[in-house]
């Protein structure tokens, strides 16, 4: 039987493909015994969020509530919740539920749930029997196990970005095994491409990160980065010929895989997660002659971004942020769009609705 969704709350929202977000009231359901409540302080602006607002996916539901890099407070839990508690710092990335029975579940990737797992926004809703509202909204009830617990040394507001850009990029650390000694590149270095130079370089890894944009070589060297690589330097490539075992390609748009191919080595891994709408131009020869893989990747499972977070605190990874307001959020898209964000806008929901 559905839960009913009975609680006001604001949000911002857009109703249509290109429509501008604009303020105003979803509903939210009762905490059930297993959820947890939570009052949303910050949720970070993730590319994906500008991708599925513009339905350049063609999966949009509208209104349409974006955002799953959320953290906030605990407000309520249902009785039959142990591990929060009122007042407890937590994160939602960009899951809400699955079956928890399936192979995928009970292997810590529920994003691959066989029965579907739900997306935090603009997704089917098994529980409402409606379609899910993101966090840039006052507050959200979700499942018990699918909230997150924000390490005390990882200020909030910093924490969010963790929650999407952090574990996208930590799937293909941990998957391809990065440790000390390992070399990976990261291509485009935007909210997941700073984070991935930082969480790689926590891992053990010397790194070199790819970006088209020459004057952000000291900022990504001040992540980790040992080497800089800057679309359309001759010389910078050819100083990282054959020599990574893994490429992350975080890119928003579509683009030719061809320059950054040459970096890798023989048997080398080139992994996508980076969601063009477009698709991206594979050369076949550089692939066959040096028997390449190619390989990519969604999210990831909820242990392993409990993992991450605690790495995080532990290392000193913290994505750089730029606080935006909720009232400016088509602008901050617009900026966004071109590049404009050092390194990530985190929208000031506290602000907004819980002063
Ligand atoms: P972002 O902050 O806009 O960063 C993207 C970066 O890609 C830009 O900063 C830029 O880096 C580079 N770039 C953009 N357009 C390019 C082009 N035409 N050619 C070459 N480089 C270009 O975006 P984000 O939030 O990090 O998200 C990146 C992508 O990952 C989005 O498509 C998003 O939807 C996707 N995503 C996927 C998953 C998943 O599960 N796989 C999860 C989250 C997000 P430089 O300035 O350094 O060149
Ligand atoms: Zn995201």
């Amino acid at each position: 039987m559905s839960v009913p969704l009975v609680t006001p709350t604001r949000a911002y929202m857009c109703d249509a493909a290109n429509a501008p977000l604009h303020e105003g009231e979803i509903k939210r359901r009762e905490p059930r015994d297993t959820d947890v409540a939570i009052d949303i302080h910050y949720c970070g602006i993730c590319h994906s969020d500008v991708h599925q607002a513009k339905n350049e996916w063609g999966i949009a539901k509208y209104p349409l509530v974006p955002g799953h890099e959320i953290v906030g407070l605990v407000s309520k839990v249902g009785s039959k919740v142990t591990n929060f508690k009122v007042g407890d710092r937590v994160g939602v990335g960009c899951m809400v539920d699955s079956c928890g029975d399936c192979i995928s579940c009970k292997h810590d990737a529920e994003q691959h749930c066989v029965n579907r797992s739900t997306g935090t926004y603009a997704s089917d809703d098994k529980i409402s029997g409606g379609h899910t509202f993101g966090g840039y909204s006052a507050s959200i009830v979700v499942d018990h196990r699918f909230v997150l617990h924000i390490p005390d040394a990882i200020p909030l507001e910093e924490a969010a970005p963790l929650l999407c850009a952090g574990i996208t990029t930590w799937t293909p650390l941990i998957e391809h095994k990065v440790g000390e000694g390992s070399k990976v590149g990261v291509v485009g270095v935007g909210g997941l491409g700073h984070v991935c130079i930082q969480l790689a370089k926590a891992l053990g890894a010397t790194v070199v990160a790819f970006t088209s944009k020459a004057s952000k070589r000291e900022e990504l060297i001040g992540f980790g980065a040992s080497t800089v690589v800057v679309t359309g330097n001759e010389e910078d490539f050819k100083s990282v010929a054959n020599s990574l075992d893994l490429i992350v390609d975080t890119v928003s748009d579509e683009h030719d895989l061809s320059p950054y191919l040459g970096a890798l080595r023989f048997r080398g891994i080139y992994h996508i997660v980076g969601g063009s709408p477009l698709p991206l131009k594979v050369p076949a020869f550089p692939m066959l002659i040096k028997s390449m893989n190619l390989t990519g990747s969604l999210i990831g499972g909820i242990k392993p971004t409990q993992d991450m977070l605690n790495l995080s605190a532990e290392k000193g990874v913290r994505p750089k942020i730029e606080i935006g307001q909720l009232k400016d959020v088509n602008t901050l898209y617009e900026r966004l769009l071109k590049g404009d964000v050092k390194y990530r806008f985190v929208l000031d929901i506290k602000g907004a609705y819980h002063k």
